[in-house]
Formats: C-alpha cells, sequence, structure tokens
C-alpha cells in the first residue's frame, strides 16, 4: 500500500490518513503482552546481507494476478527476501508490499505503518478473519498503481495470524489503517487488486492512465 503525498486533488485523502495514523498508534493492539516485543523482534538483527531494491511490477501486469503459494521454510533465503522487500518499500515510501509486487510468488509480506519507518512487520503465510461484521472505506493508494487513490471498504478489525521473520507464529489484532493494510496485501497474494472493487469505469479509467504512463515511461 501506498502513503498519500500532499497533491491538491487528494488533499481529502491525506487529511483522511493523518486522522487514520493517529488513530492507528492508538488502537493497534497486540493479542498477548509480548506485543511490543513482536514488533521489536521483526527487526534486522545486524546478521543480513546487503539489501537490495527490486523493480515493482505495475497494474494491468498479468503476473500481479498469480496466486502465491505457502513458504515452507523460513530460512536465509526467506530472510534476504525479507530484506529487501524492506528495502524496497521503504525506497518507494510505501507501507506495505507483497512478494506478488517483486514478481515471487510467495506468501510473503512486510508492511510499516508508522510516521518513522520504525516499526517493520513481517508477515509470512499470512491468515487474517474479521473481528465482526464491520467494515469501513479508507483511501488506498497501491504501489503496483501508482498516483491513483480510491475508497475501499475493508473490515474495520482483524485478527492475523502469521510467521516472522524467524520463522516464529504470532497474532495479533488491528484495526484502522493496520486492519487496511492487511486486507490489502492479503488481497495481493491472491491476485487480487484493489481496483477490483471499484466498478468496470473506474477500472478502465485507471488501466488507460497506467498504459499512457508507461508508453510515456517506455518513450523516454
Ligand atoms: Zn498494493
Amino acid at each position: 500500500m501506498k502513503r498519500f503525498k500532499g497533491l491538491h486533488g487528494v488533499a481529502r485523502a491525506q487529511d483522511r490518513y493523518q486522522h487514520d495514523i493517529v488513530v492507528n498508534s492508538k488502537v493497534v493492539r497486540l493479542a498477548d503482552t509480548g506485543g511490543s516485543q513482536l514488533i521489536l523482534k521483526t527487526q534486522h538483527n545486524g546478521d543480513c546481507n546487503a539489501m537490495a531494491k527490486l523493480p515493482i511490477l505495475e497494474f494491468p501486469d498479468e503476473r500481479l494476478r498469480t496466486k502465491a503459494v505457502p513458504v515452507e521454510t523460513v530460512d536465509d533465503e526467506v530472510r534476504q527476501l525479507v530484506d529487501d522487500m524492506l528495502e524496497t518499500m521503504y525506497d518507494a515510501r510505501g507501507i506495505g508490499l507483497a512478494a506478488t509486487q517483486i514478481d515471487v510468488h510467495r506468501r510473503v509480506v512486510v508492511m510499516d505503518v508508522s510516521d518513522d519507518n520504525s516499526q517493520p512487520l513481517v508477515l509470512i503465510n499470512p491468515r487474517y478473519e474479521p473481528i465482526g461484521d464491520a467494515k469501513e472505506p479508507l483511501s488506498e493508494g497501491c504501489l503496483s498503481i501508482p498516483e491513483y487513490y480510491a475508497e475501499v471498504p475493508r473490515y474495520l478489525k482483524v485478527k492475523l495470524n502469521a510467521l516472522d521473520r524467524n520463522g516464529e507464529p504470532y497474532e495479533l489484532e488491528a484495526d484502522g489503517l493496520l486492519a487496511h493494510c492487511i486486507q490489502h496485501e492479503y488481497d495481493h497474494l491472491e491476485g487480487v487488486l484493489f481496483v477490483d472493487y471499484l466498478s468496470p469505469l473506474k477500472r478502465d479509467r485507471v488501466m488507460k492512465k497506467m498504459q499512457k504512463r508507461h508508453k510515456l515511461m517506455n518513450d523516454a
């Protein structure tokens, strides 16, 4: 998922985003008292190799439609993938990135919804279930669909289960921006994009906009 920029056209979205960040810092609750350690555990331990930025696939690239396979063992190769994904996400000023977006079709996601990139979260083989039926719309962006934002209704609260960078299982309850981000990134692993929730007309407009962008990039 992508951070909103302070552009005039998305001023309202920007306000909304900041509001959610404030709410989010208060509403993110971890399922047990070891919660604060969970975030620390996912930070780099100094044992990682040099990180690399990776190219991000852009809509309507068909490879974004691939369903990712589960990770069987969280080994050094997976940890390197995680580190490269974090580097790529931070460089692109994103708050979430799924391996699908860098053309690696394994069930790995990285996120950081903090204001200062201080809370990297690693989700390997993530699963979530809604807590309650309530949904709320929130403006979303995506690193695979640059400079486009649209409101998507998602479950307000979810319970996440995943493995961390060390292969340790964890569980957390999230709402606000983090809950949205979990659902958005999980969709990527299933080959689903947030524009799939829009009307065909709107999706078509995004498609044309992206094709124009790619043509400009190729001509440059
Ligand atoms: Zn995305």
